[in-house]
Parts: C-alpha cells; structure tokens; sequence
C-alpha cells in the first residue's frame, strides 16, 4: 500500500518534472527566436550604417555634383576608383570587417537614373528602372538582400548574399538629392557575428534555464516529500484511531462496536443466502475471585490471554471481541445449524480449560457460553444479543456450560436475566434513561454549592427501576463502563445548557468501582468534557469508599489523573466502608459525604451521632468539605449545623428532579459559585 502511494507521488513528481522541462524547453525557443531576430536585425542596421559612412565619408567627399550631373571622363572615372579604393582602405583601417570591400561593388546613378559611375565600366550609361531608386532619389535610404550564384572555393551553398544600400547624395546647397550611389556589401562576415552572437546567446540561455528548472525541480520535490511525510503521519495517527474507536484496549480485541458491525454484515450476509450466524457470549466463572485474591493487575494478565485461546480453536473469518470485564462475545459467521455451534462453544470451553499460566501462577478458569443463532432465535442484532445474554445467564446460573438459546424457557426468565438485554438497548439512545438533579445546599438553605446527577429508567413495560436494581447488575458486567459514559455525556450536555443560560453550577456524577479501574477513564472524561465545553471545575465525580480501598493503589493512579484534569472528586457514602486514614489522606479528594443511614438515624442513636460527628472532624482534619446526605428533617439540620457541617443534602431541602424543574430552582435560588469558576 505505502509502496504503491510512494509510487503515485513520485509519479505526479515526475509528471510535474515532464511538464515543467517542457515548458521551459518551449520558453527558451521562443526566446532564443525573439532574440535571434533581434540580433539579425542588429547587425544588418550595423551593416548598412557603415555603408552609409563610407558613401558619406569615402566618396562623397571626392566628388562633384558636376560629376553626377555630366558623368565622369576617363580622368575622372580613375580618380573615382581611386577613391573607392581609398574608401575601402579607410574602411579596413577602422576595421569594420569590410575586408572584401576590395574592390568595393558601386554603382553611382544621376538624378536621371543614369548610371555615371559602375565598378563593372560596360554598365555606364544604362539607365536603371529599379524602384528602390525613386525612394533613394527621394531621400530614403534603403537596403535589402541580393543573392547571386558563387562558385568561389569558399563558398559553402554556392551562393553569394550581399547587403545592397542605395544612399542618397545630396551636396550642399541642392534641395533633393543629386544621385545616388548602390553599394554592395558581403553579408558573409555579418552573418558569421550575427551566428557567434546567437551561439552566445543560446549557450548563456540553456544554462540559465537549466538552472532556473534544477532549482525549481529540487524546490517541489522537497516541498513534495514533506508533504507527503506529513500526509502519511496524518493518515498513521487516523488509522490508529480508528483502531481504538473499535478495539479493546486492555486485549486488543475488536470491542463491542465492531462486533456488533459485524454481526450486522454477517446477518445481512446470510439473509441473502439463507445461512446460519451464532453468536455466542461468554463469560469467565471465577474471574471475580481471580481479581479478589491475586488483584487486577493478575486479571487484567489474564484477560489478554484469553482472546488468543479462544481464537487458537476458531476458523479464520470468526470474531473474538471483548464486550467489557470478562466477558467475551464470539460471532461465527458462518455455521451449520445448532449442533455445530455446541461444538464450538465446547471447544472454547475446552480451550479455557487448559490452565492459564500468569506470572507463574497457574490459573483454570472455567466459563458460561450462551449461544443463539439467526435465524432461529432472531434475525436482528439487538434480539439475538437480549437471547444470547438470557442464555449465558441460565448457563452461570445452573452451571451448565453451554446453552443454547430456548425461546420457551428462557423468554418467561427472570427479570433479573433480561435486564443486560434491555439495558444494552436503552444505552442506544431511546431516551429511557435519563437524569434526575438533587441539590447540595448550605445549611442555611440560602444557596446551592452543586447538584448531583441521579440516573433513572422508564423501563417501557416495567416502568420506573430505582438505579439500585439495576446499577450493580451492569457493575457485573463491562456494561457499567458503556452506561457511566452515558451519564457523563448526558450530565455534562445540560451542565453545558445550565453555562448558557447563566448558571453555572458544579455537577456531581456517581462512579463505580469498575470505572476507576479502567485506565482509559480520564481520558474519556477529558474528551467529554471537551467535547460539551464544560470546564473540569464544574465537574465532580464521587466514588465510594469502599470502592476506592478495595484496590487503593490502582485506583490512585486513575483518581489522580482526574485530579490533574481539574476535575473535582467526593468520597461517597463514608462510614459503609472500612477507610484507612493513611489512604484518606493521599487521595486527591475534597469532599466528603456521610452516608445518609447514619445522618438519617444520628438524631435518634447514639451511635450514628458518634459517627455523624467523627466524620466531619475527620473530614475537616484532613481539609475537605463535609457534605451529609439524607437529610430529610429539621432536627437534622440544626444538628448538622451544631457539628459544624458545611453542606446537607436530602428530602429536607429538594427531592431529585428533572432538568426544567431543576432549571427554575436555579433560577431562583443563587448557586455560591457564581462568577468563581472561570467558564470557556
Ligand atoms: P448515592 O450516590 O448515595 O445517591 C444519593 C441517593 O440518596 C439517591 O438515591 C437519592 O435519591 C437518595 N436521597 C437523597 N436525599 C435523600 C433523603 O433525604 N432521604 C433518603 N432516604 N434518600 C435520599 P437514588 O437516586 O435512588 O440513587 C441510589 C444510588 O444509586 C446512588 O446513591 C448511587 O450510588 C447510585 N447511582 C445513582 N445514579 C448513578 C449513576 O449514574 N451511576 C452510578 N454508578 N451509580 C448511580
Ligand atoms: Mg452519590
Ligand atoms: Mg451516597
């Protein structure tokens, strides 16, 4: 490919080299024509001045008008040749090349066109009809070239070309001219410098227009090579994200995206050749207890390794995606029929089997296999993949390996089963999941600090699901990723509206522990963020606490990168978990919320007001902002405010609400923001 582009462009180079040498080619013709005539023209003017002077200078001098007027007696006609001979003397000594001036070929006319003097005598006498005469006896000088046969030795074309000039004489005191004379000059010496003159000027023009097309030539390869390296780092740097746009990146596996892609061309494929396509979904049976015990950076080891397995026991044209956390989706294009597809899923089993050998440690997975295939158990992608997620649950569930789809049994599951399914739908973007607001308030009620985002679904059969029935099923699965950057987008889009119309407003976003897992996180929060033209400060993300100690260290490394985005991050829920103070103080946090159980119940048990006040001591030791939950009464209120909380959050001031009704509060109420975040 690249070859065949270097080929192209050097190509186009030369095309350009091809057209330009032409055109320069053409160029210095036409110049060297232009010149060449103007150097002609040059020297025949040169040659007919000098007859001019010879006739002014030489002869003239040594004549009489009488002469014109009476013709020359014999004494007469020698002192002319004298003359002649002496102007052609003169000639030489000023050394204007009329060397075969000697003799000088001359007629002398009268007014009367009678030729008084001929170097050839026998033509004295004759009277000339020539019409060049009437403009020389009117005063004109005129010229032209004669040619004659010659068949001198050194004559190379046997013919002679002579410069003619008829030169009026005119003496001092006549109105028109007395005579004329004709004289005849050898063009051979003028040609020959005229031919020297024009070599010179050819040669200086090749040379200068050679160079001229070298310096440009070089000029736009070069210009040509650059763009071509920048074109080709371009094109690199697309077709490396158009591979991450489609790939895992912990596996490099193709994602869910281009699985789904390719499960689209695979069933159009076999609708017009009524073939059969299985997808089968796959998941890891113990890769939680894989993670718990070895930690993440053991799972996510063995994770790579677990696409070349499966692929080791597939066909070329099979796909092996990775749909997010352990699980694996394999789409065989072509199969035939429902006992092929068991084959497979069982020699993907066995594959899995065989121990897996990370850093040393041996590790044998086993893993469910839910298989569907079209046409039998659906025709499109969003169906086949509900079935295939129904099947690969029945399987975990009864721990039967592989099963295969079965619309009877599996179509009345659980609801429990079919949520992935739906949820993976809703994620499309049918607008069943959206968000709810909740303020955060100061305790005096006055002022907004922020909101948090609180995900909702209007199932279209089940109607309203709390997120708590559904957020830890997706924790499951590598769906929670997908529906976090759904949340993010949704809640960063109306933060953007809440910035045009005036109210600024930070919003808080819940993440969960599998997100601070992904490394690739803050890096969709920054493009996110981008994207909607939210600056980071406007953004908070609260992370529980038990998710943060369940693996600190690698949490730390993705929590920090948010922190250095400029985003702001809560602990969520403190007090359900087990924090370690020295973990608590290196977290790049700056706020704290108490878990609404012990702010709802710290008015009545001694206990929970034990905690309820531990925490905001704790909270403000290590400098952050307090914020309690759940605060849903009065008697909380001033309790909270005795503690010296700063922030409350809970039925008492605001349920959870749309965006409009969210929309107006703001308007009504100022947030303690306003004008301190700088906005883009
Ligand atoms: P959370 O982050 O602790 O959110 C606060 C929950 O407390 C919300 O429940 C809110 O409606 C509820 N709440 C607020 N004030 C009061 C009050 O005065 N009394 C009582 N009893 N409850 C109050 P919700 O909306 O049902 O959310 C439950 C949990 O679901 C959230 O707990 C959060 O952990 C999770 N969640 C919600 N949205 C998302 C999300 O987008 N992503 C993730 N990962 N989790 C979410
Ligand atoms: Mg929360
Ligand atoms: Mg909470």
């Amino acid at each position: 490919m690249r070859l065949l582009r270097r080929l192209r462009a050097a190509s186009l180079l030369m095309r350009f080299g091809v057209i330009s040498l032409v055109l320069t080619v053409a160029v210095g013709a036409l110049l060297s024509s232009v010149l060449s005539d103007a150097i002609a023209e040059r020297a025949r003017q040169q040659a007919e001045w000098t007859a001019i002077v010879t006739v002014r200078l030489g002869l003239q001098p040594q004549l009489t008008p009488e002469d014109f007027a009476q013709g020359f007696d014999p004494e007469r006609l020698a002192r002319v040749e004298r003359a002649v001979a002496a102007a052609g003397e003169n000639l030489q000594a000023e050394g204007r090349q009329l060397d075969d001036l000697d003799p000088v070929e001359l007629n002398i006319f009268n007014r009367d066109r009678t030729v008084v003097y001929s170097n050839e005598h026998e033509h004295i006498g004759s009277t000339s009809t020539s019409d060049e005469l009437d403009e020389v006896l009117a005063g004109e000088v005129v010229s032209g070239f004669s040619h004659s046969a010659d068949d001198s030795a050194g004559s190379e074309d046997g013919e002679r070309v002579m410069l003619e000039v008829y030169v009026p004489v005119r003496y001092e005191g006549s109105a028109t001219p007395d005579g004329a004379m004709e004289l005849y000059l050898p063009y051979a010496p003028v040609a020959a410098a005229v031919a020297e003159d024009v070599r010179t000027m050819t040669a200086v023009l090749v040379a200068s227009l050679t160079v001229f097309f070298l310096v440009v030539f070089r000029l736009v390869a070069s210009a040509s090579a650059k763009l071509r390296r920048q074109a080709d780092a371009l094109r690199t740097s697309a077709e490396r994200d158009r591979h991450q746009a489609t790939h895992d990146a912990l596996t490099g596996l193709p994602n869910w995206e281009l699985v789904r892609d390719r499960l689209d061309q695979a069933l159009a494929a076999a609708s017009r050749s009524d073939g059969e396509v299985a997808l089968l979904l796959i998941d890891l049976d113990r890769f939680k207890e894989i993670n718990d015990t070895l930690g993440h950076s053991y799972g996510d080891k063995l994770l790579r390794q677990v696409g070349p397995r499966l692929q080791s026991v597939l066909r070329e044209g099979d796909t092996v995606g990775r749909l997010g956390g352990d699980e694996f989706a394999v789409l065989l294009p072509l199969v035939d029929g429902v006992g092929e597809a068991e084959q497979v899923a069982e020699r993907l089993r066995e594959a899995l089997h065989r121990p897996f050998d990370v850093e040393g440690v041996s590790l044998d997975v086993e893993a469910s296999v839910g298989i569907v295939l079209s046409p039998w158990h659906g025709t499109d992608t969003e169906v086949l993949l509900r079935h295939a997620d129904i099947a690969m649950y029945v399987a975990k569930e009864v721990k039967a390996g592989a099963v295969v789809f079965e619309p009877e049994e599996h179509v009345t599951a659980p609801p429990r089963l079919t949520v992935l399914g739906d949820l993976r739908r809703a994620l499309e973007g049918t607008g069943e999941l959206f968000l709810h607001y909740q303020p955060k308030y100061t305790l005096d009620g006055e002022r907004i600090e922020g909101l948090e985002a609180l995900l909702r679904w209007q199932h279209p059969t089940q109607g309203l699901i709390p997120p708590g029935d559904f957020i830890p099923v997706a924790e499951g699965t590598g769906i929670i990723l997908r529906l976090t950057e759904h949340v993010l987008d949704l809640a960063l889009a109306q933060t953007r509206s809440w910035i045009d119309v005036g109210s600024a407003v930070p919003v808080a976003v819940n993440l969960s522990t599998r997100c601070l897992l992904d490394p690739g996180l803050p890096d969709l929060v920054g493009g996110l963020l981008a994207r909607h033209g939210v600056p980071a400060a406007l953004l908070r993300l609260e992370v529980t606490e038990s998710a943060v100690m369940g693996d600190a260290a690698r949490c730390m490394d993705v929590l920090q990168r948010l922190h250095d985005l400029g985003v702001k991050l809560s602990i969520d829920d403190f007090g359900t978990g087990y924090s370690s103070m020295a973990y608590l103080r290196r977290l790049p946090v700056d706020e704290l919320k108490i878990d609404r159980s012990f702010v709802l119940g710290m008015t009545t048990t001694a206990h929970d007001a034990v905690l309820v006040r531990t925490a905001i001591d704790l909270g403000h030791n290590l400098g952050l902002t307090v914020v309690a939950e759940g605060v849903e009464g009065a008697e909380h209120v001033s309790a909270l405010r005795d503690l010296g909380c700063d922030i409350a959050q809970g039925y008492h001031y605001a349920r959870p609400m749309a965006a409009e009704q969210m929309s107006e509060l703001l308007a009504r109420v100022g947030t303690i923001h306003e004008g301190s975040v700088p906005l883009v």
